[in-house]
């Protein structure tokens, strides 16, 4: 392939005034009720911890679109983790735009208590090298809770475009060069790398339509506004089955299983040697969020990414999901990790940034 190819608690909890109230005792009384104090303060956190999620509802924020793929994996996810979580109700909070970062932000900055929670993609790992000022650092602002799938991604295209398999699509390509509108879900999301690479391959420019989501710009590739799309098969299953766009390959080495997708090639075999892009998505929470919490809510996660109906939800729209060492908090981190090693050089080689 080528280039692109606390202690805080404490003092939440004992306000400053409450601290100066103890001035007229000595210092090594002050010492030991402040130790008490903290003791105290913890003990009583550390008891709402436990409770968690004491019958509140819980919020997913999603940086994309509703009715996308992201969308998609965060509200079947909310679904499976109601019974595990004590049949608290799991809302979704759609916070689209700026390519996920707008979503990601408001997680990295909402109360480290557990109840707002983020799930979204690769895009934790691109951002960071595609907006040289965000704010939010992905490293030290989250708590990493584990990895939920991985998805493949089908090249679909308009209705009434003329190639009918992936072989006239070229040719149409090559006819229409300077001429083709490829969607995506703004600079860093799956399908505007899934496009680069594409571009990148097949040696053709076309001209990129951001929009807050691939809901949206499918709806508009439904509509012939654009001609061309990437998207996760979470998103493109049903519209495919429905023969509401054209599908022209898929972006995994093998060929899928899922009904819907088994007839179409892979990009590789239509001689895009190589080519592969799958997509994972993660649950986050923000950093500083209790030990109690976040062990909860990764055990909530672990029961539902094994609940038949999330698998079969998911497996019927082309997704994998994982298990085992993938959930697990600190192997997601190292897999994230990985994955801004793995996409900074190949976005830096090709001078892509969105700001
Ligand atoms: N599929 C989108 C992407 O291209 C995101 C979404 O709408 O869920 O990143």
């Amino acid at each position: 392939m080528g280039i692109l190819k606390g202690i805080r608690y404490f003092e939440t909890l004992i306000p400053p005034d409450k601290i100066a109230s103890f001035s007229f005792v000595t210092g090594d009384m002050m010492r030991k009720l402040l130790t008490l104090g903290a003791i105290a303060a913890a003990a009583s956190f550390g008891a709402h911890a436990q409770d968690f999620p004491a019958g509140k509802p819980i919020t997913i924020v999603v940086p994309f679109a509703a009715g996308g793929p992201t969308d998609r994996v965060a509200r079947d996810l909310a679904e499976a983790l109601r019974k595990p979580l004590d049949g608290v109700s799991v809302v979704v909070d759609n916070a689209a735009g700026a390519g996920a970062t707008i979503g990601i932000a408001k997680v990295a900055r909402a109360k480290p208590d557990g109840y707002t929670l983020l799930v979204t993609h690769v895009a934790m790992a691109t951002t960071p090298v595609l907006y040289r000022k965000l704010s939010y650092n992905v490293e030290t602002d989250f708590e990493y809770l584990g990895m939920i799938n991985d998805v493949p991604m089908t090249i679909i295209g308009k209705p009434t475009l003329e190639a009918n398999n992936f072989k006239e699509l070229r040719d149409w390509i090559g006819k229409n060069a300077g001429k083709v509108n490829l969607g995506n879900a703004g600079i860093g999301s799956a399908s505007h790398l899934c496009g680069l690479l594409f571009q990148s391959e097949l040696k053709a420019e076309m001209t990129t339509v951001p929009y807050k989501g691939t809901a949206p710009a499918i709806a508009d590739l439904i509509g012939g506004q654009i001609d061309l799309l990437c998207d996760q098969t979470t998103n493109t299953t049903s519209q495919i089955e429905g023969k509401k766009v054209k599908p022209y390959a898929v972006t995994t080495l093998k060929r899928l299983s899922t009904p819907a997708l088994k007839d179409i090639p892979t990009l590789d075999e239509s001689g895009l040697k190589g080519f592969q892009v799958t997509i994972w998505h993660g649950l986050y929470a923000p950093r500083g969020t209790p030990a109690p919490v976040l062990q909860r809510l990764n055990d909530a996660l672990k029961v539902a990414l094994k609940d038949p109906d999330f698998i079969k939800k998911q497996e019927g729209l082309g997704a994998v999901v994982v298990s085992d060492r993938r959930v697990e908090p600190a192997e997601h981190k190292r897999f994230v990790a990985s994955e801004i090693a793995k996409w900074s050089p190949v976005l830096k080689a090709a001078g892509v940034y969105a700001d």
